[in-house]
């Protein structure tokens, strides 16, 4: 098609934030510090390469996932621990918070709940930023590894995707058979991956992770929650994903009280009354 004559000024108008957040500041630095605090560890599990487990955290609680061995990406699920209907909103978080998130940045619940499931508290990779390819880590695009799309660009079944490990570990964690529970398996965050969209044609790219043994990320759980957890098949995600051919690493997974754990008061849920007009 032929480009209007005006197609250079139209390119030319500047672009508006979509979502302001000025009216969701970021958290005392104070509140944040103390989430460092009178750290009293209460429980740890290791997530095994190409496998998937759950674990729950109380509200005031912090989590740390952490790299013990070497670089690996983890694929994050998260739901209220009491009603698996509110869950993580990968797509809501990424337009308020940006493609990547880091200290400070809430994990958003879905609609109609809309309010914060963990707050970022910490993170070893702050450092890095954006590079020159347009990469980040810990990114809210990637939807999770699937034995579907696998299916639908290779042929053949592979069993340890993160979707599945993810199924499994829901589960495995709350008695539904895999058919109950894989339809709560929602789009992730991607711990430890580096991800972007290349700059020629905004195509989803991932990089190999810059996270070394030790790197962590800490969240403080906003509500209860039952998060799962999935060691992805493409370790630390360079090559390939959705095959055995990737190194794949263990994930840890330690759970502390703090110095907010006893006051904290969980968010309420998004006031809007629900009445969408009628
Ligand atoms: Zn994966």
């Amino acid at each position: 098609m032929q480009a209007p004559d005006d197609a250079e000024a139209r390119r030319a108008i500047a672009p508006v934030i979509c979502y302001p957040t000025e009216a969701l500041p970021a958290p005392d630095p104070a509140w944040l510090a103390a989430a460092a605090e009178d750290r009293v560890p209460r429980h740890a599990l290791t997530v095994p390469p190409r496998d998937g487990r759950a674990f729950r955290v109380r509200a005031g609680q912090v989590f740390r996932i952490s790299c013990p061995e070497g670089a690996q990406v983890g694929d994050l699920n998260l739901w209220n621990a009491h009603d698996l209907a509110e869950r993580f909103f990968s797509g809501k978080t990424r337009a308020l918070h940006g493609t990547h998130v880091g200290r400070g940045d809430r994990l958003w619940s879905c609609l109609p709940f809309l309010r914060p499931m963990t707050t970022i508290v910490a993170d070893s990779l702050d450092w890095y930023g954006i590079d020159a390819h347009g990469g980040g880590v810990h990114d809210v695009i990637g939807t999770r590894c699937d034995p579907y799309t696998h299916r639908l660009l290779s042929g053949g079944d592979y069993h340890h995707c993160c979707h599945s490990n993810l199924t499994r570990a829901l589960a495995d964690e709350t008695g539904l058979t895999l058919d109950a529970a894989e339809p709560h398996v929602h789009d992730v965050l991607n711990v430890f991956m580096c991800t972007g969209f290349t700059r020629d044609r905004n195509r989803y790219f991932m990089k190999a992770s810059p996270a070394r043994q030790g790197d962590c990320i800490e969240f403080l759980a906003e509500i209860d929650l039952i998060a799962a957890l999935s060691a992805c098949p493409g370790g630390d995600c360079s090559a390939t994903h959705s095959s055995d051919e990737a190194t794949c690493h263990p994930l840890l997974v330690e759970i502390f009280d703090c110095a907010l754990t006893a006051n904290h008061v969980p968010p309420p849920r998004n006031g809007y009354d629900g009445g969408h007009g009628r």
